[in-house]
Formats: structure tokens, sequence, C-alpha cells
């Protein structure tokens, strides 16, 4: 029998769902399903309530790739607006140290043409978003060692007052950063370093304590600030993820039948609509349709609970007996439905025959001391070529079905069309 590309998969509890490059159809998730299980979700609650919020190991990588597509743009926008800011201090430049006023516009001008190439580059081309995080401050502080050479340069009296706009640079610097708050300690100890280098080159031991005063404190709310903005993205993303939770959830409920945990009917319709859709026209697909032979007899005779307990060794034996890309599903009542994609005839009425045989040999045990069989009927009718029209099939099976309840029953009957 040919085994083709899978169409939908069994889930965990056996039930059988849609899947396209390991994520649902309708969803843009971020975690493929797999990896939906109680330890990690246990784990992001975990990490929700806690004040360091950590990114679990096993999440790491969808993280930098959530970031990736969210942050991005405001990243963009960030270093654009670094980059004006950077270019507008000429002016003061040009107002308090007008002798390298010319210099002061050249170098800026400079830095900021040669960031705008490497933004261009890197937002194109680069895809770690760690990197892309870290750019605008690495550019504070080569902007700031340039700033500080010109200070250097320049004899003008207001040098030990303009030092104190460094503290534009560290604020800049960290609170740009939205993904590692690992890389805001790096750039923010670098920008530091740099500025406290030109500052002891430019003023007293006396004036560098002051301005250390003045400093630490702006360091400081800034690092708390960029801990708060990164913490903030880590909670983002873990929110995110318990939104694909609860979809996970709830589509799991819309589309399973409870008792038995195959597809419900209106989840086995959108299923093999798309399935008989997705055969080329030459292909054919087969269905069965399969009722319990006098289920109301088993349900007086044993009662409701024995007949539930029937329904879910018919789900059992049906799914074991179905390949990976068939539809299976409890279509209503005691009667259960599959579609046999890319499936001819002879396979399918081979099919529904073992499953008749395994039914039928089938015990269904009552508190460990009485055993009774049970059998089924099938109906089986076939896709005619250039047509894909469903509920025809579905007609067809039922139609079949009908046939063998009234040949006698644990048979299969085949729907044989009449023109
Ligand atoms: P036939 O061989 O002609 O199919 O006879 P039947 O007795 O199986 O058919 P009938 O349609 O008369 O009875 C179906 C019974 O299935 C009636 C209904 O109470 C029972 N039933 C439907 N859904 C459930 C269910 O979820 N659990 C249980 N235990 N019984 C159910
Ligand atoms: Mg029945
Ligand atoms: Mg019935």
């Amino acid at each position: 029998m040919p085994k083709e590309e899978p169409i939908r998969s069994h889930n965990d509890a056996g039930t059988h769902q849609l899947w396209e490059n390991g994520h649902p159809y309708s969803t843009a998730a971020i975690l493929p399903k797999q990896l939906c299980n109680i330890e990690n979700k246990k784990a992001i609650k975990y990490q929700l309530q806690n004040p360091t919020t950590l990114i679990p190991e096993q999440f790491q990588q969808y993280y930098l790739d959530y970031q990736n597509k969210h942050q991005r743009h405001f990243l963009k926008c960030v270093n654009l607006i670094g980059q004006l800011t950077f270019l507008c201090y000429f002016f003061v430049d040009w107002v308090l140290l007008p002798e390298v006023g010319m210099l002061s516009g050249i170098m800026r001008l400079s830095l900021v043409l040669i960031t705008v190439l490497i933004n261009w580059l890197a937002f194109r081309y680069c895809k770690n978003i760690k990197v892309l995080d870290s750019l605008l401050p690495v550019y504070v502080a080569i902007g700031a060692a340039v700033w500080l050479q010109l200070l250097l340069l320049s004899h003008s009296p207001v040098v030990h007052t303009y030092i104190y706009a460094a503290v534009i640079f560290i604020l800049l610097g960290s609170l740009c950063i939205q993904v590692s708050f690992r890389n805001s300690i790096f750039t923010s100890a670098l920008i530091s370093t740099v500025i406290f280098q030109g500052v002891i080159q430019l003023v007293s031991l006396e004036e560098v304590a002051l301005f250390f005063i003045i400093y630490t404190p702006v360091l400081l709310l800034s690092m708390y600030i960029s801990w708060n903005n990164t913490l903030n993205s880590k909670r983002n993303f873990l929110r995110a993820l318990l939104n694909d939770w609860s979809y996970y959830a709830l589509t799991e409920l819309a589309h399973t039948d409870e008792l038995t945990q195959l597809n419900n009917r209106r989840q086995f319709m959108q299923v093999a609509e798309q399935a008989i859709h997705k055969w080329p026209r030459y292909n054919l697909a087969c269905l069965l349709m399969f009722d319990i032979d006098f289920f109301k007899n088993i349900n007086d005779t044993y009662g409701h609970d024995v007949g539930d307990e029937v329904l879910r060794v018919l789900a059992d034996i049906a799914r074991r007996e179905m390949r990976y890309s068939d539809v299976l599903a409890r279509f209503g009542g005691e009667e259960f439905i599959a579609l046999l994609p890319n499936t001819t005839l002879e396979d399918a009425i081979a099919i529904a025959n073992r499953l008749c045989r395994k039914i039928e040999g089938h015990q269904i045990c009552i508190k460990d001391k009485f055993f009774f069989n049970f059998s089924v009927s099938i109906g089986v009718s076939q896709l005619q070529p250039h047509q894909n029209d469903l509920n025809l099939l579905i007609k067809n099976a039922d139609i079949a079905l009908y046939q063998a309840k009234k040949n006698g029953r644990n048979q299969v009957a085949i729907y044989t069309c009449k023109d």
C-alpha cells in the first residue's frame, strides 16, 4: 500500500490533527506542540513568578527567534534616533568648543555614515538579535571616545562643565538594550571605561571624584531600567508561550471527541475536505463508514458505561489499523468514519475486512470475570476519478453500510455505482 507524505499526525492523546512544518495550519505558534507538556508549562509559570525571570534552556532559541521578530524594528529605529542625536550635538560643540567645531562636524558625520552603513548591512543580513541589540551601545562607546578626543583638543574653559554631558552616552547606551542584560553590563562597562579614561585626562582628581559621584547614580539607574526592559521582554515571550498553550488546548477541545479522543465530526469534515483537495484528481481515495452491531443491546444488557468502554476499544483498534495519513473520526453515536487517501478500492476492502476480523476477535472483559465479543459492519465507497465531493463519498459509504447491515452485519459492503 503506498505511503505518502503525512497530512496530519497522531497527537499525544492519540487524536488526529492537522500539521504543517511542525505547526498547526491555523496558527503562527511560537512553539511546536511537542514542547507543550506539563513540565514545560510549570517551568514557564515558575519563571513568570520568579523576580529574576530566566528563559529555560529548551526555549532559548525560540526566545531569540521571538525577539528577532518583535524587536528588530524597534532596534532599527532606536539606532537611527541615536545616530541623529549624536549628529545634532555638533551644534552644541560648535557653540561651546568653537576651535574644534569644524573637526566635530567632520568626525561626527564620518562616524554616523560608517554606522549607518554597518546598520544597513547588519539589519539586512544578521539574524542574531543579540548582535543587533548591542550595536548602538558599541557605537555609543566609540562616539564617547570621539567626543572626549574633541574635548582634549579644545582649550575652551567650558570643558570642565561640558564633561557632564557624558551621562547622555551611558543613558543612550543602556536604555536601548532590550534582549540581553549581560550585553548591557558589558557595553555599560565599556562606555564607562571610555568616559573615565577621557575625564581623567581632562580634569583634576577632585573634579574626577565629583564627576564619579554624579555619574554613578545615572549609571545605576540606567542599568536598572535596562534590566527591567530585558525582564519585560522575557516575560512577554513567556506570556506569549502560555497563549499558545491556551490556543492548543482550545483547538484540541473543539476538534476532539472526548470519549474516544478521535477527531470529532466537525474536524473530520475539515481535514477530509483538505485531504481530498490535496490529492491530484487522478488519484483515488476511499472512505470507510463503520457502525457497531446491536449496540443498543450492549447498552441495555451491560449498561452505558460498558457501552462507552466498547466505543473506546473500537477507537483504539481502528487507530492502530490506520496509516499516518488516514483521517479517522467518531462521526456520531456508535458510528465511525475513516478517509483513506491515495488508496485503491482493493486496499480499502482489505483494510475494512482486517478491521472487522480484529474487532470480532477482541473480547471485552467486565470486572475480570465476564467476557463478550462485539462486531461492526462497514460500508466502503470510493472517490471517483475527476470528482472530489466529500458529501457524496460519505453518502455512498452510508448506503454501503446499510447494505452490510441488511446482509447480516459483521461484514463489509462496497458501494457500487448504479450507472
Ligand atoms: P444496528 O446493528 O442496526 O446498528 O443496531 P444498533 O443497536 O447498534 O443501532 P441503534 O441505532 O438502534 O442504537 C445505537 C445506540 O447507540 C443507541 C444509543 O443509545 C447508543 N449510543 C449512542 N452514543 C452513545 C454513547 O456515547 N455511549 C453509549 N454507551 N451509547 C451510545
Ligand atoms: Mg449500530
Ligand atoms: Mg448507528
